[in-house]
């Protein structure tokens, strides 16, 4: 596909310079000189109802339109930001953007229209000190409310100490709702769950991959599902909702939601999209709900 060609393309690219230090510096510059060019651009994911597919939310997602390369993805870029420490400016960007856009709909379509917009924080921009007081900023200068924001932090980046547990914490108190993204991959799940103020927990797509399969084992043996009933489980019990990542199937949503799943993101309810698209989406929706 022509998304494979633009990765190994990239990846190529990137491998022609020979010496891996050499290419992440290259990398490095490159990315820079994107920033100050405004190549980069967020795609926004939806996040629905399972039973209704119904839009309750949005995820923020970074694309870079490369003048030779065409859209890059993020894993192709996200890692050397890191490393780099130009993932703080690129965060900046990607969170007032959302945040800009997400204010922009709900004075558009009204406060029933979206519930929230989430979007992705690395470790290193929360070990920066000035974070909570930038997504402070951004929130006073769109104008959405703190309780429509959704952060959306992996298990390791919560894992690196103080200072991050201090912005958590500080985020957390500030109305602000923070997300375990890829739940259940990482080392220390359950135990984390405690100490970190989540409000929502995402299950990785790789316990949404095969749960369709029906083993023919009575339920509470079937290990394809255990993970993902272990994990809503856990939510219920400690008041968290839950979002499933990757569904790509009618039948990954109807076992889903057999496991108590009520909301979901994947390739099969909606693909990543331009702000358009989801403005098109939501008009659509403001028209039936006028009809019916
Ligand atoms: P993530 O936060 O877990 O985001 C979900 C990823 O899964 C997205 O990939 C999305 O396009 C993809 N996805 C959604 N539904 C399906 C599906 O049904 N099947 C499959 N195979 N994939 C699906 P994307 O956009 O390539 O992003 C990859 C990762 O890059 C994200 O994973 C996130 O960790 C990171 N990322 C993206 N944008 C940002 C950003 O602005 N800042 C930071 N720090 N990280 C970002
Ligand atoms: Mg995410
Ligand atoms: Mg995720
Ligand atoms: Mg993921």
């Amino acid at each position: 596909t022509a998304k494979q060609q633009g990765k190994a393309g990239f990846v190529r690219y990137v491998e022609g310079l020979g010496e891996p230090v050499l290419a992440h510096m290259q990398l490095g510059g490159e990315l820079r000189r994107a920033l100050d060019n405004d190549e980069f651009r967020v795609v926004y994911q939806p996040i629905m109802r399972l039973d209704d597919n119904q839009l309750v939310g949005v995820e923020a997602l970074v694309r870079w339109h490369h003048p030779a390369r065409g859209v890059v993805g993020p894993g192709e870029f996200i890692p050397a930001a890191e490393r780099t420490g130009l993932i703080v400016p690129l965060g900046r960007f990607v969170l007032r953007e959302t945040c800009r856009q997400a204010a922009a709909w709900l004075a558009e379509f009204g406060p029933e229209s979206l519930r929230e917009a989430g979007l992705n924080v690395s470790a290193r921009q929360l070990h920066d000190p000035d974070f909570v007081a930038e997504v402070a900023g951004a929130l006073a200068d769109s104008g959405l409310p703190c309780e429509r924001l959704v952060l959306e932090v992996t298990e390791s980046a919560v894992l690196r100490g103080q200072q991050v547990s201090r912005a958590l914490h500080e985020l957390d108190r500030m109305g602000i709702r923070l997300a375990l993204d890829d739940f259940g991959t990482g080392e220390s799940s359950l135990s984390l769950l405690r100490a970190f103020p989540a409000a929502i927990v995402k299950l990785d797509k790789s316990f949404v991959d095969g749960i369709e399969i029906d083993d023919g084992l009575p339920a509470a043996a079937d290990a394809r599902q255990a993970v993902a009933r272990a994990v809503i489980q856990l939510a219920r019990a400690l008041g968290l909702d839950t979002v499933a990542e990757g569904i790509e199937s009618p039948e990954q949503v109807t076992a889903l939601r057999e496991l108590g799943y009520t909301v979901g993101q994947g390739y099969h309810l909606a693909e990543p999209m331009t702000a358009d698209g989801v403005s098109r989406l939501l008009a659509r929706r403001a028209v039936s709900n006028h009809l019916s």
